[in-house]
């Protein structure tokens, strides 16, 4: 397993428990990749981002639920528009408290009856009206993205933008939806409990011959031009930076765990207060707000440009995968297959690779 993020320490429990040996390889000096869980006097805060669990796959919730205790918690967001503070996704039933009301209400009402797919602006657009948009999306996705919303694809607006009328606040639909009591690092650890787990160790393509017998598979879930030392370019990745900030003598700073900021003169698109997530803390004095940047080079979110130039190079790097034939190479996760996943969708391929593996390599 090249990686202890969710989908490596998924892998790993799945075929321990099928009696395979697993050895695991984590660049990093902790398990955990992406999602992880710091507390600060009994206040938890996440340093790479908040991370809500849902999910509509039973088998996937079973196992989770298996190896770290779940508190229920339905997520909510709201986003600020200059003095008011709106449910995200929008309200329609909310909509008149802004200024702008009358103008949206018309154009409202003379929305095409299908999404202009052609990206993301004229997705969102056509969803919602032209002011909507403006106030709500446009500098959002400018400040998130660096880049024109024309330019981006219209599925990053898929399942992210919608405009409701159900009165429905809680962001996700899912069946199951929760938080670790205990954060995310005792799930993560508890998956490779059994598990011979190698940190500080980067690999690359050529780590191979020393570090695995001819014919063992491996599955690597680290971006593919990290594993090919970018022989072919490197991908195009958007990161964030969280600037995390404790409040001692608040109990709770905001509305909901997450405001989104859409206006350009606040140099962050959101703020994350992870106290939400834990109701029995809600009463105990002091909170942790944290405020997330846009634009740093690290791998969080793919780029999907309207182009497909990422996905391009992304196929090139699979087609490489191909030409291995010491090794049989799965790819998994988030960073191998180049595409945002959720935790809930991470685990759903870890399980499907596993079940491979056990099928194709007894
Ligand atoms: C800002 C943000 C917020 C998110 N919020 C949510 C949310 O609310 N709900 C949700 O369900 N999902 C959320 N996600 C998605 C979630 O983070 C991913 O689904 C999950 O992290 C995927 O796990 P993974 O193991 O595939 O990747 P990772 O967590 O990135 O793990 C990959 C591991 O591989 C290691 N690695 C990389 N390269 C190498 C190498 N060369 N050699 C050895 N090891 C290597 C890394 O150090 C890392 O530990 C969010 C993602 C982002 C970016």
């Amino acid at each position: 397993m090249i990686g202890a993020g969710l989908t490596g320490a998924t892998v790993a429990s799945e075929l321990t428990r099928h009696g395979y040996r697993v050895r695991v390889y984590e660049q990093a000096d902790v398990v955990g990749g992406h999602v992880r869980t710091e507390w600060l006097r009994g206040i938890p805060y996440e340093p790479h981002g908040a991370h809500i669990f849902h999910t509509d796959d039973t088998e996937v919730w079973n196992l989770v639920t298996r190896h770290a205790r779940f508190l229920p918690y339905e997520h909510r967001v709201t986003i600020r528009v200059r003095t008011h503070q709106l449910s995200w996704p929008l309200q329609r039933s909310e909509l008149h408290q802004l200024e702008e009301w009358p103008l949206i209400e018309k154009e409202l009402a003379a929305l095409p009856p299908e999404p202009d797919r052609t990206n993301f602006e004229t997705y969102c657009r056509s969803l919602m009206g032209r002011t909507l948009y403006d106030l709500c999306i446009r500098n959002y996705t400018t400040k998130q993205w660096g880049r024109d919303p024309e330019t981006l694809s219209a599925s990053v607006a898929h399942n992210r933008v919608e405009l409701r009328d159900d009165d429905h606040r809680g962001l996700f639909r899912d069946r199951y939806q929760g938080w670790p009591e205990n954060g995310y690092a005792e799930l993560v650890e508890s998956l490779l409990d059994h598990t011979e787990t190698h940190l500080g160790t980067p690999i690359t393509h050529t780590d191979l011959n020393d570090i695995t017998r001819p014919g063992e598979p491996v599955v690597i879930t680290s971006a593919l031009d990290d594993f090919y030392n970018t022989e072919e370019g490197p991908l195009e990745w958007r990161g964030v930076r969280l600037e995390s900030q404790y409040l001692p003598h608040t109990t709770l700073h905001q509305p909901s765990m997450v405001t989104n900021e859409p206006d350009l003169d606040t140099p962050w698109t959101r703020t994350i207060e992870t106290k939400w997530a834990l109701p029995h803390l809600h009463h105990t004095p002091g909170t942790i707000i944290m405020r997330e940047h846009p634009g740093t080079t690290a791998k969080h979110y793919p780029v999907p440009d309207n182009t497909n130039t990422n996905k391009t190079l992304q196929t090139i790097y699979e087609n490489k995968l191909t030409t291995h034939t010491r090794n049989p190479l799965t790819t998994a996760g988030r960073l191998a297959t180049y595409r945002y996943i959720n935790m809930d969708q991470a685990i759903r391929q870890a399980l499907d690779t596993a079940h491979h593996i056990t099928q194709n390599h007894p």
